[in-house]
């Protein structure tokens, strides 16, 4: 079976990968392969980082491998949080922090648009691609559902009249940033041999 490192150990991300790709190609996590530092994302763009945690890996551990980043872009707030979305509230906060300041930062906003942007970086053999998704949305004025993680329950796609967080898992990544970003990745991979 194919295999390839997916430069994360977040569970959640995990399960939508391996959800999205299905049977044909076993994933592994930066834990499965020993890799328990700290990979040092300090790009200022979303591509920048996603290429620095491939090249970690790659060179440090030999395996072909993707990594991605993400970030949620609000107009009203000039594109912020952006690049910085996992840190919005500081080094050290979690998502509940970050979900906080978001709504702070957009009290009385009547703009609420605002997109979702992964990019995956793949490194196989000597060679480097990137892929990007994006999902347009709005960003609600409180907490809506219990599913997903990060800023979920307070992103509502185009396409749907509810957040993230409360769609199920498949229907999210149906139309989620990263579930496209990863079909391009996928179909990327159909055409390799690993
Ligand atoms: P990362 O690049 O995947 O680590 O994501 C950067 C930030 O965006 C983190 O705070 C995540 O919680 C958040 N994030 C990434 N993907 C999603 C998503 O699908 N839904 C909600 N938040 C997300």
């Amino acid at each position: 079976m194919k295999e390839i490192v997916f430069a994360t150990n977040n569970q959640h991300k995990l399960g939508e990968l391996r959800a999205i790709v299905g049977d044909g190609m076993r994933i592994l996590s930066l834990s499965e392969i020993g890799c328990h530092e700290d990979i040092p994302e300090t790009a200022d763009t979303l591509e920048g980082n996603a290429l620095m945690k491939a090249r970690y890996v790659k060179e440090h551990y030999g395996y072909d491998c993707f990594a991605d980043d993400t970030g949620l872009m609000v107009d009203a707030l000039g594109g912020a949080p952006g690049v910085y979305s996992a840190r919005y509230a500081g080094p050290g906060h979690d998502s509940e922090a970050n979900v906080n300041l978001l709504l702070e930062n957009m009290k009385g906003c009547s703009d609420r648009s605002a997109r979702f942007v992964t990019v995956i970086a793949l490194l196989i053999g000597e060679e480097e691609f990137t892929f990007e998704g994006r999902v347009e949305g709005m960003i609600l004025t409180e907490r809506h559902g219990e599913a997903g993680f990060g800023y979920d329950p307070i992103f509502q796609p185009v396409e749907a009249d509810c957040s993230f967080a409360c769609m199920s898992p498949e229907a999210k990544n149906a139309i989620s940033h990263r579930g496209r970003a990863t079909q391009k990745l996928i179909e990327k991979l159909k055409t390799i041999d690993i």
